[in-house]
Order: structure tokens, then sequence, then C-alpha cells
């Protein structure tokens, strides 16, 4: 094992993909075309094609691009609204673009738009988020939206969650009345398989998943998917363009009216490529995302959490449940906040390191996530709870 080699403890990830715990894991199938990705070489313009009619046929988009993350395919999609097909633009970015403002809601601030600046955009906050203050019911408005809107407005950021406010039909709506693009962070926001197309479908222009959360993909992979001449754009500042411009034929997958007829310099994005293994793995694993289907997808999963469970068995002060949903969770509701962070402490501590979700810690909840589960951790992770909390 490449690990024991390199001398880097495993850990028994139960808290979900999250990048620092090394994503999830990969099946035979993405780890197999991965690997054979990587035994020949191809023009990577005609990969990112076939990648893209790959994405457009789970998306319903025009086009789409492989990047290295979701946080890639922010920067990329803010890199495409504010230059849009213009070389010049491209190759000014980050500094001074014309167009520079994403306009949105001050509820939806998150640490992963920094992606928006990095590509020298500027986030503008719109909105009163009294309902997060607990002080009242509103949130940011459409008209707000509109409020802001501006000649340097280079469109909108709107963040998907289930309570995402105002709704994205509504914010598209003034947007795209004002002529500007809907940029949309879904990186999470799968499964459903439904939301592959639900946020395209309810008005983006672009929409950006992480390919390293349940899509099963390599961990450093991520979607961007929309509208083909804003996936042009997006293109040119990821490819390698090294090379005169009567070699350069943009494929029919992005070739969009207005697209430069002399290349941009290296662009924003050049930072963001994937490999042709990152590639290769990301389409394998997202066909099989869409063909496994949800309902099959969470009994999988279920199955995995109740291993976890009865290798645990029934611990005194502990109360097990598995919650319903695309993605159940094993919760292990213990008397009390400070129990709870005592027992995730512990846990950690435990060679292997046993990592689990510690997102509602203050309620006292410790989750098991079943994504990043292998097979093999199943029931030394049961054991390794029923040594860890308070029985
Ligand atoms: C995980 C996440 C990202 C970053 O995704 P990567 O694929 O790791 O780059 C961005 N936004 C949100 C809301 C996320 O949850």
């Amino acid at each position: 094992m490449i690990y024991d080699a390199l001398g880097v403890p495993r850990i028994v990830n139960a808290a979900g993909t999250n990048t620092r715990l090394s994503g999830g894991t990969m099946d035979a199938e993405v780890r197999a075309a991965m690997a054979e990705a990587a035994t020949a070489c191809v023009d990577m313009l005609d990969l990112q094609a076939a990648a893209s009619r790959a994405i457009a046929a789970a998306t319903g988009a025009e086009a789409g691009l492989v990047t290295t993350g979701a946080s890639a395919a922010l920067l990329l999609g803010a890199a495409a609204c504010m230059a849009g097909l213009d070389a010049a633009a491209m190759n000014a970015l980050p500094e001074a673009p014309a167009r520079s403002g994403f306009v949105m809601a001050r509820s939806q601030r998150n640490m992963y738009d920094r992606a928006i600046r990095v590509a020298g955009g500027r986030i503008v906050e719109v909105g009163i988020p009294d309902r997060f203050s607990g002080a009242g019911v509103r949130d940011a408005a459409p008209a707000d939206f509109a409020a802001a809107f501006g000649p340097d407005t280079a469109g909108v950021l709107w963040v998907a969650q289930p309570w995402s406010e105002p709704p994205l039909e509504d914010v598209a709506r003034v947007a795209h009345q004002a002529g500007l693009p809907v940029l949309v962070d879904a990186a999470a926001q799968l499964p459903p398989a439904a939301n592959l197309r639900a946020f395209l479908d309810a008005g983006a222009d672009l929409v950006c998943f992480s390919g390293g959360k349940a899509i099963g993909g390599p961990q450093g992979s991520g979607i961007l998917a929309g509208r083909r001449d804003l996936v042009c754009s997006a293109l040119l500042q990821l490819l390698d363009l090294d090379l005169p411009d009567a070699q350069f034929v943009l494929p029919p997958e992005f070739a969009a009216a207005g697209a430069p007829a002399a290349l941009p310099h290296h662009g924003i994005g050049r930072s963001c490529k994937p490999g042709k293994e990152q590639i290769a793995g990301l389409v394998v694993a997202l066909g099989r995302f869409v063909a496994e289907g949800d309902a099959p997808r969470a009994a999988r999963l279920r199955a995995r959490l109740e291993v976890v469970r009865d290798a645990m068995g029934e611990l005194p002060g502990v109360a097990a449940e598995i919650t319903p949903g695309p993605v159940p969770l094993l919760l292990l509701r213990l008397p009390g906040a400070a129990a709870a962070a005592a027992a995730e402490a512990r846990l950690r501590a435990r060679r292997p390191a046993v990592h689990v979700n510690a997102a509602r810690l203050r309620e006292g909840v410790l989750a098991v996530h079943p994504h990043a589960l292998a097979e093999a951790d199943l029931v030394p992770l049961g054991k390794a709870l029923a040594e860890a909390l308070p029985g």
C-alpha cells in the first residue's frame, strides 16, 4: 500500500467527502479508467470535447468542462462571466476587468466565494439576512439584486442549498432582464441526481459541481457546465494554448459565435488544469453516478451504516438513528455537547484515527457519513464507536 510505503497513517473517514480528509474512495471502474488514461497520450482539447459531451448528456447543458474542483469551476466561471469571448479581456485578468461585480445574497456568503476574487471579481452583497439573526423573516429579495446591477456588474453568484433565498428562478429572471449571467455553486448538491439538471433548468447560465464528492470521481476534479459561449470562454482560459493561431480549431462542442480569432495568452485558469487521468476518471464516475439512481444508491449507503450500527451494538446513553433521504446518515445522540466533543476527540486520538462528522456537535450529535467509508472500515468503525462513546 502506497501510504504505508510513504509512512502516512491511514484514517477511517466517517466525516464525509471533506477535502482535508482526502475526499472519498473510488470504484474499481473509475480507478481503472484513470490508470488506463495514464498509459497513452491524447490532445487535451479532444479529451475536454469528449467530457463536454458526457457532461451535456448528464446535465442537459449546452457544454461542459472538467476542472480541478468546484472551486476551480467557480474561478473559471467568474472569469468567463467577466471576459466573455474577448481575448484582450481574458489577457487582462485578474486586473481591471471592465465588469467585475458579482451580486450575491449576503446570507449566501461563504469561504469558497474567494474563487470569484481570485479571478479578479468583486463580491457585491445584497439583502439583510434577518431570518438567520432571528430578528425577522426576510432575506435578500430579487429587487435587491436588480437595484445593485450597474455597468460594472459581471453577473450573479447563487449558492445552492435547500434553504437558499431568494429562489434561483426569481434571481435568474431579474439577472436575465439586465442581460447578466447567473453562476451557481452547487458543489455538494448531489445526490439527488436530478440536481445535475435542476439549477440549469431554473435559469443558471453556469453551474459548478465537485467531482470528488458524491459523484465519486477523483478528489481533484470538478465540473463547470452551462451556456456554450461561457464554457468556451472558460475553456480558452484553462487550456494550454501554446500553439500558432492557425493550428487551433474549436471543436463543435465548444464552438460559439464570436470566439476570438487570435488566441488569448495562457489564461487565469492555467493553474486549474486537470490531468487526462482526472478527466477520464470523472467522466466514468459521472456516468456511473447517473446510472445507479438515487434509490439504489441510498439503499447501498444505508446498508453500510447498518453494518456499522450492528457492529457498534446498543450503547447506554447513546441514541442511534439512521436518517432517510438520498444520503442516509447514522446519527449518534449523546447526552450533551460536552460528551459529544469528548467522544469525537477520543475517536480522533485512536490509531487509525476515526473522523466522524462533527457539524452537529453543539447539539450533542455525532454523525457517521457513509460516502467515504471503505467496506473494510465498517466493522472496525462500529467497534471503535462502541469503545469511544460513553457506555
Ligand atoms: C466543497 C465545496 C466547494 C469546493 O469544491 P472542490 O471540488 O473541493 O473545489 C465549493 N463550494 C461549496 C459550497 C462546497 O461545499
